[in-house]
């Protein structure tokens, strides 16, 4: 939907009903989008370009301010995407505007970081330990991670007896088992992800 400002992103909703006034005029019943920047917490860094958030904010608006049609995608079905066009966007959360809280209240991490998965950074996978990281994290240039065939972290490639690998990396983390989680309350995760972690076993993501 059109934004008031031209050098604005455009704004993004989910249309839930449309239907005329008695003066014919035609309106919408629009469910926002947020995105990251949008949000109490702000944009952080394991949020992608294209994320949005499914607000629980409603809103009725003109039919003349719909610019056009995009996708807002699964999280899973967007990392398959080949390419990524201007239309497409992924919501991996809901977020409730007047509290600034997420749904579900837990998020995947991963790398030495402890960050949940950003689509639009690469990630190399442990051959031994199946965990993922940044090249960032583990010393090495995005162009050297590009070209490996094998990634073995330096907590695994210490060890003597590890297994030969059988196979070479999925696609990305999604494709792996979660291994694990913080909460999704960023708005009080300013100082240490460590402080969040959640044991595996008292989780469940939907
Ligand atoms: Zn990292
Ligand atoms: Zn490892």
């Amino acid at each position: 939907m059109r934004p008031s400002s031209t050098d604005t992103a455009p704004y993004v909703a989910r249309v839930e009903k449309i239907e005329a006034d008695n003066k014919s005029n035609i309106k919408v019943r629009v469910r926002w989008y947020y995105r990251p920047e949008e949000s109490m917490g702000g944009r952080r860094q394991f949020h992608g370009a294209k994320e949005l958030f499914l607000s629980d904010h409603y809103d009725v608006q003109s039919a003349h301010t719909i610019e056009g049609k995009c996708i807002v995608h699964s999280f899973k079905n967007y990392t398959k995407l080949e390419n990524v066009a201007p239309e497409d966007y992924y919501c991996r959360f809901e977020y409730k505007a007047s509290t600034g809280g997420f749904t579900p209240d837990r998020v995947a991490v991963y790398c030495k970081c402890e960050m949940p998965y950003n689509p639009d950074d690469l990630m190399v996978q442990c051959d031994g330990c199946k965990d993922w990281y940044h090249p960032a994290c583990v010393d090495m240039s995005i162009e050297d991670a590009k070209k490996l065939d094998h990634f073995m972290c330096a907590d695994c490639s210490s060890e003597d007896n590890i297994k030969k690998p059988e196979r070479t990396f999925p696609a990305s983390p999604l494709a792996n088992g979660k291994v694990r989680y913080i909460l999704t309350n960023f708005t009080s995760l300013r100082l240490d992800y460590a402080m969040f972690l959640i044991p595996l076993t008292a989780c469940s993501l939907g």
